[in-house]
């Protein structure tokens, strides 16, 4: 098997009210793409393709992580972007971030309807979005909440590969189309997650954007797909002295994200015949959207202060392991 790169940069958010309180100080320094983490009193050094600090705009994130993918997707290649970190690192501020501060998936939406706009004289484009969630290993569509327990599918006769089974796939012409629907799945995850009694940030959320294309004078056909997807939390359980119901919600995602750190593994080290992506619905569904021509994006999202240093050691950790 070939290897593949998969790109893997780490951003450093500020530190919140909290940390500032309980400890004040910080125990990163970065040297691009270097950063160092001291923890008692020991330094960690870990090297990515680029380290983001605190001061990072949503901007820089978007030209360096999300810009490439919207090119890749537009040559008719998929392309899978993971925000990975404990709750409250960032991830959904790197993703989503606000009205005034848009984070990669708004960006890479405005970028894709510019392309489409540059292209359409010459080309049809056909751009759809899906939008689900998954809780403990069961897909949900976030377009209708009713749907609870998606299945996956597959089917490589109509080039349509893996897919969710009756997902609501919306046709969109415009980037405040797409933004609408981002705000319905938005309530409707937090409508679910109210129903089941979990949080939100205990699952993982998927946004898959479609673009088919067919030229108007040699009829060729492109289609490229990509997710974008906020992880659940990768906080140790032990911190958050879980039991019950939230110690199996733990399980599960200690065991669906670890499943992702071994097929991406399995993918670079350029040595293993086997990808286990049957392991989880999480790589099951992304089978073909991470290694071969596909450009997948790592970024960690992590905290810069002592208050937070184990969990930063063990969110960087994970992210060598899939250099
Ligand atoms: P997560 O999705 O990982 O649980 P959030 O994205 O919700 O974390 O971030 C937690 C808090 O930190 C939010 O209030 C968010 O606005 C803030 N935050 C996160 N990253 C940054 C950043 N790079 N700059 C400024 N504020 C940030």
């Amino acid at each position: 098997m070939t290897r593949t790169n998969i790109e893997v940069v780490c951003r450093f958010r500020p530190q919140n009210e909290l940390e500032k309180k309980v400890s004040g100080s910080e125990c990163v320094s970065i040297n691009n793409p270097t950063c160092t983490v001291v923890s008692e009193g020991k330094p960690n050094e870990f090297t990515f393709d680029a380290v983001f600090g605190q001061d990072s705009t949503q901007a820089e994130i978007f030209d360096r992580v999300g810009k490439p993918v919207v090119e890749n997707l537009f040559k008719g290649f998929n392309g899978t972007i993971f925000a990975y970190g404990q709750t409250g690192s960032g991830k959904s501020y790197t993703m989503m971030g606000g009205p005034n501060n848009k984070g990669i998936i708004p960006n890479v939406v405005d970028d894709l309807f510019e392309q489409v706009k540059i292209g359409e004289e010459s080309v049809e484009f056909t751009v759809t979005v899906q939008y689900v969630e998954i809780y403990n290993e069961k897909i949900r569509d976030l377009f209708d909440v009713d749907q609870t327990n998606l299945q996956i599918k597959e089917d490589y006769t109509s080039g349509r590969g893996m897919y969710v089974q009756d997902a609501t796939e919306e046709k969109v012409d415009c980037a405040d189309k797409v933004f609408d629907l981002m705000k319905k799945g938005t309530a409707n995850r937090a409508v679910g997650s109210t129903r089941m009694n979990a949080d939100s940030s205990r699952s993982h959320s998927i946004f898959i954007m479609t673009v088919n294309q067919k030229h108007k004078v040699s009829m060729d056909t492109k289609s490229g797909k990509l997710f974008l997807v906020d992880l659940a939390g990768s906080e140790k359980v032990k911190k958050t002295g879980a039991a019950g119901t939230r110690l199996e919600e733990a399980k599960t995602i200690n065991k669906s994200l670890s499943c992702l750190g071994n097929v991406i593994n399995a993918l670079t080290d350029g040595k293993s015949k086997f990808v286990p992506y049957r392991d989880s619905k999480l790589t099951r569904l992304l089978q073909d959207s991470l290694g071969g021509n596909s450009l997948t994006t790592l970024v960690l999202n992590a905290s810069p202060s002592v208050y937070n240093d184990v969990e930063t050691i063990s969110t960087l950790r994970f992210g060598i392991r899939a250099k």
